[in-house]
């Protein structure tokens, strides 16, 4: 696996149950992954030299991230290295304009988009859509950093003085967010799991409720078979996990990623195969698990790096206030705001679910039991920084 973050972290504990070497090329050895895989080999995954060097030794490459050079990914293809997902697929991860473009050709609605160069062409997307107008970065976003909802004509200049590479798309009132997430084989088997609700909150994940409350049947399937056609018409081997806005109007296609992914994060403890198990029989070509709940809501719930330096802090008062909470660590430094682990909770009740999730993700971050997340992304939330890509999501 390329990228050495908390991705590859947790798909080498599963590469360990299943007794599969697993690699990982990661840039220090302090990194989440590196901490832990035996075998790491250190490189930066932007030089040709690293890159090829660690895939020749690998009978599949994967990847930890969506942010490795396109053209280094088309020197393993050529040097006759399984990379998987493949370079053709990977391009529709790594790029919003083709991805957008790819999905509304093969009829999937998403929201209304245009590239956009400067201002003119911002303000002529906005005579069709209106203000708001969200402008994003094509490739190197994460984590919402890359992603600006400019309310006027000055905020749309501020971001467009970046001189990156831009789209334009409509300001989406959605009703929820959901995310879809399936797993396709070298072989061409495919399995979805069940359609989840993501809570953001200034464009970074913070909880997960699995499965989404109150989702219509007809729905759910429409989610699952948009991800399993997505998965098979862009031909991707490995996970899929398709980002959705539920509007009054139907879904919309929101962003797409090729790897294990947060919102999949709750099948750690609540799926009979974790995602990070089913992305390895995914790109090994062995058959997937079963996707099946363990129980009839679970919920996950990042820990965001709060006023707590010392994540063992919080541990001893979470586990006896609650045993049923499940920890997941990443060996990350607390830095405010940064993804640092995550919690699982699974049970009866939705509402109770939730908050035992929150209130264990707030004392592991805060040391304060604080069972209240706030809403979503506000419309006010432009963030004039510029995009940087630096870690996984
Ligand atoms: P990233 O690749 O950084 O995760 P996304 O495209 O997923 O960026 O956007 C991050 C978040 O910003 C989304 O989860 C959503 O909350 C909000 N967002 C993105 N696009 C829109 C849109 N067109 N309309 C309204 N909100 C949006």
């Amino acid at each position: 696996m390329i990228g050495g973050g908390q991705l590859a972290r947790m798909t080498s504990a599963a590469a360990v149950a299943l007794g599969i070497e697993f690699r990982v090329l990661a840039a220090s050895p302090d990194e989440s992954a590196a901490q832990v895989c035996a075998h790491t080999v250190l490189g930066d995954y932007h030089d040709a030299a690293s890159v090829l060097s660690f895939a020749r030794g690998c009978d599949v490459v994967t990847f930890d991230h969506e942010h490795v050079p396109a053209d280094l990914i088309a020197a393993m293809e050529q040097a006759g290295i399984v990379v998987r997902p493949g370079g053709q697929a990977l391009r529709f991860a790594q790029d919003k304009l083709a991805m957008r473009e790819r999905v509304s050709a093969l009829g999937i609605a998403c929201p209304r988009y245009a590239p956009v160069t400067d201002l003119a062409a911002v303000e002529a997307f906005a005579a069709g859509s209106g203000w708001p107008v969200v402008l994003k970065a094509i490739s190197g976003g994460y984590d919402g950093k890359g992603v600006w909802v400019c309310r006027t004509p000055a905020q749309a200049r501020e971001v467009l003085d970046h001189g990156i590479g831009l789209i334009a798309e409509e300001f989406v009132a959605f009703e929820r967010e959901l995310a879809i997430l399936v797993a396709r084989s070298a072989s061409g088997q495919g399995a979805a799991y069940p359609v989840v609700e993501t809570v953001q909150r200034d464009g970074i994940c913070r909880e997960v409720i699995a499965p989404a409350p109150g989702l219509s049947s007809g729905t759910a399937v429409q989610a699952q078979w948009l991800g399993l056609r997505l998965a098979a018409e862009l031909d991707v081997t490995g996970l899929l996990a398709v980002e959705l806005f539920e509007t009054s109007a139907g879904l919309l296609v929101n962003e797409v990623a090729m790897r294990p992914h947060n919102s999949g994060h709750w099948t750690m403890d609540g799926s009979v195969t974790s995602q990070f198990e089913q992305h390895l029989r995914a790109v090994l070509n062995l058959p997937l698990g079963a996707t099946a709940p363990v129980a009839p809501v679970v919920v996950m719930e990042n820990i965001l790096g709060g006023t707590e330096p010392d994540l063992r802090e919080g541990l001893v008062h979470v586990m006896a206030l609650d045993p049923g909470v499940k920890v997941h660590y990443y060996g990350k430094a607390v830095r405010p705001g940064r993804k640092v682990g995550h919690v699982n909770v699974a049970g009866g009740d939705p509402a109770e679910v939730t908050a035992r999730a929150r209130r264990a993700a707030s004392y592991l971050a805060n040391c304060v039991e604080d069972e209240m997340l706030p809403g979503g992304a506000s419309p006010d939330s432009a963030d004039p920084a510029p995009a940087v890509a630096q870690e996984g999501a």
